[in-house]
């Protein structure tokens, strides 16, 4: 069987890390088709948007996407593509796994985490304006319960499916009653239905203390959007870095996979960043689709690949200007080396 799948290769760093993923995945024998759909800046100035519905159609008709970064400008601007497009395919579960890893440096072991992050709402709803310009701002924060409701089914649904033991709650209900309050109080009615998975509850300034001291106790991390974002890439910097940390966006009958990193635009076109966390993300696309064997070869060539440690890109060596340091394209070829 053939699968269709979207590929977006993003901007900045984005295209070339998508190239590699691509190889990787084409030499991996799962017949994939993709559909090419470029978005992003050079989009935004050729076709008036950053997203155009050309790209949502596709997603749409292939259900699947694998997806480079793309750039979000600062302050003005066009607004995230990335935002934009997991809410307009309603992808409301953001999943991020951060495990240690042999041959990636880390100040820890035995760090094996799933960020689950609610996609959907949250201070990422986009509610916000000047009260008066320049002077005061205000920015809606909103959380719901159908929406609290479904990533708590999702993350303790995820954990039971792959043999995971405890869900951790990450919330400031303390001083945000209402909102974070009701995010609180909808997981703990949700784990009820779940009695073979442990549930616990954190307030999100804790469990970045926690994270730090002893992240070894912690396991599928439950977390509002905002909350979620800041803690994977804590969770990264955990495993060593965010070369390495993949992700994935899913929705009912529709998921996106991507790098947890942004486009590192000061490497673009340089050769340079490492692609393994786009081609995890390809991985975990192979699992969504089914395709575990496949899967598990690629995640086990990453591995190897690392743990010898000799055709990295620059971040997974002891010095970043290691002159032993191999690029992008190279550090690809090992893991396609490695698959056989
Ligand atoms: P970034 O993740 O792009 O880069 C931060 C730093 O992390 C880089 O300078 C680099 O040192 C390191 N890094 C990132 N990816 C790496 C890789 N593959 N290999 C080695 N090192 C890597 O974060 P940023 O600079 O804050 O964001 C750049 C742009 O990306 C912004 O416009 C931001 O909005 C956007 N962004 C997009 C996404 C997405 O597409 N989903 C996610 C986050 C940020």
């Amino acid at each position: 069987m053939t699968y269709h799948v979207t590929l977006i290769p993003g901007d900045g760093t984005g295209p070339e890390l998508i190239a590699a993923a691509r190889r990787v995945l084409d030499a991996i024998g799962v017949a994939i088709q993709w559909e090419v759909q470029e978005a992003g800046e050079g989009v935004m100035a050729q076709e008036g948007s950053p997203l155009p519905d050309r790209v949502l159609d596709s997603i749409k008709r292939n259900g699947v996407a694998l997806k480079g970064p793309i750039t979000t400008p600062v302050g003005s601007g066009f607004r995230s593509v990335n935002v934009t497009l997991r809410q307009a395919l309603d992808l409301y579960a953001n999943v991020r796994p951060a495990r240690t890893m042999p041959g990636v440096r880390s100040r820890y072991e035995h760090v094996d985490l799933v960020i689950v992050r609610e996609n959907s709402e949250d201070l990422y709803a986009g509610i916000e304006h000047y009260v008066i310009p320049d002077v005061a701002a205000e920015s809606i924060k909103v959380i719901t319960r159908p929406a609290t409701e479904r990533i708590a089914r999702f993350a303790f649904a995820y954990a039971r499916r792959n043999g995971r033991r405890r869900v951790t709650a990450v919330h400031k209900a303390n001083i945000m009653k209402f909102t974070d309050g009701l995010f609180l109080k909808v997981a703990t009615e949700v784990a009820k239905d779940y009695p073979d998975i442990a549930f616990e509850e954190r307030i999100v300034d804790n469990m970045c203390m926690q994270l730090v001291q002893k992240p070894e106790l912690y396991d599928v991390l439950l977390c509002p959007n905002l909350y979620g974002d800041i803690i994977s890439d804590l969770a990264s910097g955990l495993v060593g870095g965010l070369g390495v940390a993949p992700g994935a966006n899913i929705g009912d009958g529709m998921a996106v996979f991507e790098p947890v990193h942004g486009s590192a635009p000061k490497y673009a076109g340089q050769n340079k960043v490492n692609p393994t966390a786009t081609i995890l993300s390809g991985a975990l696309m192979l699992r969504y689709l089914g395709e575990i064997a496949a899967a598990e070869r690629v995640e086990a060539a990453v591995r190897a690949v690392i743990a010898e440690g000799r055709q990295v890109t620059y971040d997974l060596k002891p010095q970043p200007d290691d002159p032993t340091a191999v690029g992008t394209k190279e550090m690809a070829d090992a893991i396609i080396a490695a698959l056989q």
